[in-house]
């Protein structure tokens, strides 16, 4: 650590930053209970509006909860500014934090539910904007934060609000977890999202067995098909995560549905890929296939924006005395899809160190608190 970054280096207290942290994940927010994803929006409204934010909150629709904007009480709005995004659902259901995910602290590991994705790194953008209101002081670019409800579910309602909010950003920091030892994220697969609908025809299984045309029969040669469209070399990947169907053990099923997830790397082969899959023909003429569906996010790559916003940021780490990497390109898509594809440069996995991200051992580690949040107090220092 050179002598500047260390006079300039903020004093940050690792129990507070967890005390913070522990509030929110003390909140249980299923990304479909917009209620319970509501009183967590009430928390950080009011944290927001302690430390001198402008707050704007967006009724949520379809019953998911409202979302978050806030504005850093200083920055001219005509500004181009920085965007820390992130989203206070979680995978877990209510009743995670009593059972599977107690909140607990053994050595290094904290747990509980949705610790790592995302409740820490949301947390953390919050706590730096505090951090300089503390310090009376002020960022170069003003910055705004973004939380969103229902990001755990592909962001359907709040998708908009982000493009809208980020197309006003000169850079997008996404607060997701760190990956595989603190590296950040620089470049995410696309994913797409389809639903399959299968008919056949209905027959007593054991006395017109003939008659009937088994939908769930045509699936299985459906599912066959669309998981061989993974190619693992082209970075493709199909899943068939759910199935369902028939009426009866005894019944030849008239339906089937399944539901599809795509991974693709770039836009291209994500066109193709998506042309396959709705183009997929019944092979049973008796048996009508439906596909609807599409891209959800799409993919984005490391462009000139983006390494050189990972350049920064690995220069800045490097003078608080670790050494940041990144993933070459992850599969699991976030909200920063959408803004690195409008052109914003983002650097996402800016979040807490950890791992067993919607697992039962999600945790972070205690240790990466004050490393990462320093890491974000100096970003907002210095980005121009
Ligand atoms: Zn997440």
């Amino acid at each position: 650590m050179n002598d500047n970054a260390k006079s300039n280096a903020p004093r940050l207290d690792a129990e507070e930053i967890l005390a913070g942290i522990r509030r929110w994940v003390e909140i249980e927010t299923p990304s479909h209970d917009g209620a319970a994803v509501n009183r967590l929006v009430d928390t950080v409204e009011g944290e927001l509006r302690t430390i001198g934010a402008r707050v704007e909150r967006t009724p949520g629709r379809d019953g998911f909860g409202d979302v978050l904007q806030a504005k850093a009480p200083w920055g001219r709005d005509d500004e181009p500014y920085i965007l820390l995004l992130g989203h206070l659902d979680t995978v877990h259901p209510t009743g995670a934090l009593a059972t599977t995910h107690r909140f607990r602290r053994e050595g290094d590991s904290v747990f509980g539910p949705g610790i790592y994705d995302m409740k820490s790194g949301s947390y953390m953008a919050l706590h730096a904007l505090r951090h300089f209101v503390r310090e009376g002081r002020q960022t170069p670019l003003p910055v705004r934060i973004m939380y969103v409800p229902e990001e755990e579910v592909g962001s359907p309602t709040s998708r908009a609000a982000i493009e809208a909010e980020a197309r006003g950003a000169k850079y997008c920091l996404v607060m997701e977890p760190a990956r595989d030892g603190g590296r950040c994220v620089t470049a995410r697969k696309g994913v797409g999202r389809f639903v399959m609908q299968i008919g056949g025809r209905a027959a007593h299984a054991g006395v017109r067995h003939q008659d009937g045309r088994s939908a769930i029969k045509e699936a299985a040669r459906q599912i066959l098909a669309i998981e061989g469209m993974t190619d693992y070399a082209a970075g493709v990947t199909t899943n068939v995560g759910l199935v369902s169907g028939g009426s009866g053990v005894n019944v030849v099923p008239a339906a089937c549905t399944l539901e599809i997830d795509l991974r693709v790397p770039d836009a291209a082969t994500g066109d193709a890929a998506v042309a396959r899959i709705l183009g997929l023909q019944a092979q049973d003429p008796d048996c009508p296939v439906v596909v609807t569906g599409g891209m959800n996010r799409p993919p984005y790559g490391k462009n000139p924006g983006i390494a050189a916003l990972f350049d920064h940021a690995r220069g800045l780490a490097a003078e608080l005395g670790f050494e940041l990497n990144d993933v070459p390109l992850t599969g699991g898509g976030s909200d920063g899809n959408f803004t690195a594809a409008l052109g914003i440069p983002t650097l996402d996995g800016l979040g807490a160190d950890g791992r067993g991200a919607h697992a039962l051992d999600e945790q972070i580690y205690y240790s990466s608190l004050v490393q990462r949040t320093q890491l974000l107090l100096r970003l907002l220092e210095t980005l121009r």
